[in-house]
């Protein structure tokens, strides 16, 4: 059975352009051109993920994105948003959504990451006490890390960062969340000592690897652990 997706999204011309693209891909697509017209067609046929602009005419893509949540608490929720918008990118991932592209995009890029999301469920709560990322294995009741079967020595706040990043693999997990997460409280100064702790955390997992690290920086937004 094909994947089903909803394409979000008010320009004409992109969108017809992403649909097509998208069921020349195999994908069932539909497409809702507000956010009023997604949340209607989210509650008759929920689809397995959602693609959804952040501009939207007649309602904030935020606020649409915190009710498609609601509406289907499975569906995969991919943003698509102008570089400009930074800060509605952040608000967006803490509204919800899992992901973002931002425009343009090439549509390779885009499949590659649809592939990626809608290959496994959402993670949502560890099911089992040791997450498995490529290469890495992280134990949380033995807070150990292995990595090619060769334990990895953490700090303990470098530990908590890695199991965070490791449940949420292959998805951007905000700054906030992490402060909020890792260091149990909202950080509204300097976010330093973050950044500090993912360069510990690279210089761990890294060696011996070529570029990209591990764990891709999304500037201003956040962090991911790349899912391989
Ligand atoms: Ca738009």
């Amino acid at each position: 059975m094909s994947e089903r997706l909803l394409v979000v999204e008010d320009d004409a011309v992109i969108g017809a352009g992403l649909v097509a693209a998208l069921e020349a891909n195999g994908y069932a697509v539909g497409w809702a051109t507000s956010g009023s017209d997604a949340l209607t067609r989210c509650t008759a046929d929920i689809p397995d993920l959602i693609l959804l602009d952040l501009g939207l005419p007649d309602l904030d893509g935020t606020e649409v994105c915190r009710r498609l949540r609601r509406a289907a608490p499975d569906a995969t929720i991919v943003m698509l948003t102008a570089r400009r918008d930074e800060i509605d990118v952040v608000l967006a991932l803490e509204a919800g959504a899992d992901d973002y592209l931002t425009k343009p995009f090439r549509l390779a890029e885009l499949l590659a990451r649809l592939r990626a999301h809608l290959r496994r469920p959402r993670p949502a709560v560890p099911t089992s006490d040791q997450l498995h990322v490529g290469d890495l294995a992280v134990d949380l009741a033995a807070r150990r890390v292995t990595m090619g079967g060769e334990q990895v020595e953490l700090r303990p706040k470098e530990f908590d960062l890695l199991a965070l990043l490791a449940a949420e693999a292959g998805r951007v997990v905000t700054r906030e969340r992490i402060m909020s997460d890792v260091w149990d409280e909202h950080w509204f100064g300097s976010t330093k000592t973050l950044d500090t702790h993912v360069s510990a955390l690279r210089r761990k997992l890294d060696c011996g690897r070529d570029v990209p690290s591990r764990i891709t920086t999304l500037r201003g937004v956040g962090y991911r652990l790349e899912a391989e």
